[in-house]
């Protein structure tokens, strides 16, 4: 008999998963009123045992990102590479958001799914204010970083741990000293995540029993076509677009890229947050696909916190999808208003579950379109959450792997290696 703790971690995270949804699905049909099992199973094991989980995974994004950040730009033999790196994987993020949105809108046009539908709902929603372009980029110098830090505004992290790597560097002997301590503590930290890596499958278990214990999947019944119009999306962009782009700017094989995926894209399909991924992103991108931490501690953090391209999806179809519903009849101006609107957005999104609704408040506004539309889409939108930050940080790690590549920073035999970074994962 093999053990469970034999087996590989991807495979015991599946495990965890698929019992997850197993046994939420048998208390939501055998059980619906039993309140013992709703108080003390769903609101008290699974609940508590999912958000230790998430919380675990969360308490090592600022430490980590902070540290290894530090460690990456002051090995940057020559600090202007960082203005090139951050230009290119700036303009990789848009651009790929861009094509994204393109795709959703275009699939979203093409099956039509809110035509012929009569959807009244009687939920309300209410659109936060979304942040300005302005403010968002004002907000990305930080006027005091411990508190960045305590709040967790990662662009103002990544700012202060630039200036800081840059001026280390510039040091001399004192700065050699810090940076020994950096690097011996972003050892410790990256041992810290995969301790925690390790409690995954448990942690995923009672976030999927949880989940579907509860989730409505009658709802989808209603929205049958919106939601697999925007799943087909996610799944092109993933498995057709990506592999293409990845072939074309990097010359790396797409299948190994997309294999060595799961473990990064499965945590991010449970806790529907890029930002708790962080720490799972990293280790995808350094360990298994061989990017030097140099890029990737810059990469990874920046595309968790501005490259949203399955919100992106979830976007174009839900605003051709409630224009249809309303009979409101978009012009290519609109769509095009839509495509850099949604793009800006994710920009300012940030990887934490349910921001990207409130982001389409902004989108469907730009193009006059009523917000209470967003209330239509709500019920099915936790599930769609999940699959699109897959996507999101599949995308972040993608365009890691080019930048690398492009500058000379990727470990090809690393890349090639199916069991590269496997070993790391175990305590
Ligand atoms: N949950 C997404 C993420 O963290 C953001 C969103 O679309 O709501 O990447």
């Amino acid at each position: 008999m093999v053990s469970f703790k034999s087996l590989s971690l991807t495979t015991r995270i599946v495990i965890g998963m698929f019992a997850g949804i197993l046994i939420g699905a048998i208390i939501q049909f055998g059980f619906p009123d039993n309140n013992f099992v709703k108080e003390y199973i769903v609101e008290g094991l699974f609940f508590v045992g999912g958000k230790v989980f998430v919380n675990s995974l969360k308490m090592l994004v600022v430490p980590l990102v902070f540290v290894s950040l530090i460690c990456g730009t002051c090995s940057l033999s020559d600090p202007s590479k960082l203005g090139r790196l951050g230009g290119k994987s700036i303009l990789l993020y848009l651009a790929t958001t861009a094509i994204a949105i393109t795709t959703a809108i275009t699939l979203a046009l093409v099956i039509a799914p809110g035509e012929g539908q009569d959807l009244v709902s009687d939920a309300t929603f209410a659109a936060k204010e979304a942040p300005s372009l302005s403010q968002v980029l004002v907000n990305i110098m930080p006027s005091n970083p411990i508190e960045s830090m305590a709040k967790g505004n990662m662009l103002q992290i990544i700012m202060f741990a630039l200036l800081f790597g840059i001026a280390i560097s510039l040091s001399g002997e004192s700065g050699k000293r810090i940076a020994d301590f950096f690097n011996d503590l972003n050892v410790v930290v990256m041992k810290l995540v995969v301790i925690l890596m390790n409690l995954a499958p448990y942690g995923v278990f009672f976030l999927m029993a949880k989940l579907f214990s509860e989730i409505e999947l009658s709802t989808i019944g209603n929205l049958l076509k919106y939601f697999l119009v925007v799943l087909l999306a996610l799944f092109i962009h993933a498995l057709v677009t990506y592999p293409v782009i990845l072939k074309l700017l990097s010359g790396l094989n797409p299948v190994i890229f997309i294999r060595k995926m799961r473990d990064a894209a499965l945590f991010a399909f449970s806790t529907a947050s890029s930002n708790a991924t962080i720490p799972v992103t990293l280790e995808t991108a350094t360990k298994k696909m061989g990017v030097h931490n140099n890029v990737a501690s810059f990469t990874v953090p920046l595309g968790a916190t501005i490259n949203m391209d399955g919100t992106a999806i979830m976007q174009g179809v839900a605003t051709v999808f409630i224009a249809q519903i309303y009979g409101v009849d978009l012009n290519i101006n609109d769509y095009l208003m839509v495509i850099l609107t949604a793009t800006l957005a994710s920009v300012g999104t940030a990887g934490v579950p349910g921001v990207g609704l409130i982001m389409l408040a902004m989108v469907l506004q730009q193009v006059g379109l009523p917000v209470e539309g967003i209330a239509l889409i709500m019920g099915v939108d936790r599930l769609l959450d999940m699959t699109r930050t897959a996507v999101n940080v599949t995308g972040d790690t993608m365009v890691t792997c080019i930048v690398a590549k492009s500058e000379k920073e990727l470990d090809i035999e690393v890349y090639r290696n199916p069991w590269a970074g496997h070993k790391d994962e175990r305590l």
